[in-house]
Parts: C-alpha cells; structure tokens; sequence
C-alpha cells in the first residue's frame, strides 16, 4: 500500500468515526457525502427502465434494475453492461439504492456494502411485470450472456 493511500485511509476512518459519512468507490478512492436525504420514500421512480439506457446511451440495455433511495433515478445493475446504477452513485454520492425487479425489497449501501431492509418507497417498487429480464424488449443482444459485465 503507498503512503498516498494509506494517507487516504487514515482520513476516511477519522471522517467515519467523526460523524461524517464516507464513500469508498470501487477504484478505492475516497469523498464525504454531502446529501442529507438518503431515502426518501416520497420521490417516484424516474421511469420503467434505466434512466441513462433508455436516454439512449450505449449499448441501451440492462440485467437487473436499481433504484436510489434519495432521488428515485433507476439504473441498471453492476452485471449490466454500462452499470449505471453505480455510476449514478458515484455521480450524485447518493449512497442507498432499492432493488427495482419485483418481489425484491432489498436495500444497500454503497459506503459499507452490505444490504438491509428499509422502508416502503413510492410506488411502484419494481419496473412492469410484463417487462423482460434482460431488458427492455428488443434492446438485448442474443448473446447478451457473454457480454454482462
Ligand atoms: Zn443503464
Ligand atoms: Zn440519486
């Protein structure tokens, strides 16, 4: 570990233990999270499908949907090819996301990774029913398999 990053630990476990919520990304850096609201449960889902695919990003399809607890933006998962629920994340420092596939209720956070169950957001709490896994219709490559992250 370099001194740089050992530095950076240091200061993120005193952040921590001062009260102040800290992100830990997945590249390893670290940033204080300013939002105050990290579920809402009044905010509606910004749509049926991932905000970022359907606005027409590359390659504009998904496996599972994620929902974020502070603004309602759904993106797609980490499996998916462009993770945008992650990106979302490391955009916003929203920290909580819901699972957005029905008959999931599950809550994580991101700055400690572990899931938990939290409360009832606004409905809808999953994209529709009649939208397939992976989606959205004709969107998903044939070898979609072979090309989840
Ligand atoms: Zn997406
Ligand atoms: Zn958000």
């Amino acid at each position: 570990m370099s001194l740089a990053r050992q530095r950076l630990v240091r200061n993120a476990s005193r952040s921590v233990s001062g009260g102040l919520p800290v992100v830990q990304s997945r590249r390893g850096g670290f940033k204080a999270v300013s939002s105050p609201v990290e579920i809402d449960p009044n905010v509606a889902p910004s749509g049926d499908g991932c905000a970022e695919c359907l606005a027409g990003e590359d390659p504009g399809w998904w496996l599972h949907l994620r929902r974020c607890a502070a603004c309602g933006h759904v993106g797609c998962c980490d499996d998916s090819p462009a993770q945008h629920a992650t990106a979302h994340h490391r955009k916003t420092g929203h920290p909580v996301l819901q699972s957005f596939e029905p008959g999931e209720d599950w809550f994580y956070d991101f700055r400690t990774g572990e899931f938990f169950e939290g409360p009832a957001l606004l409905a809808p709490d999953s994209h529709p029913l009649d939208q397939p896994v992976p989606g959205p219709s004709g969107k998903v490559p044939r070898d979609w398999q072979r090309r989840l992250h």
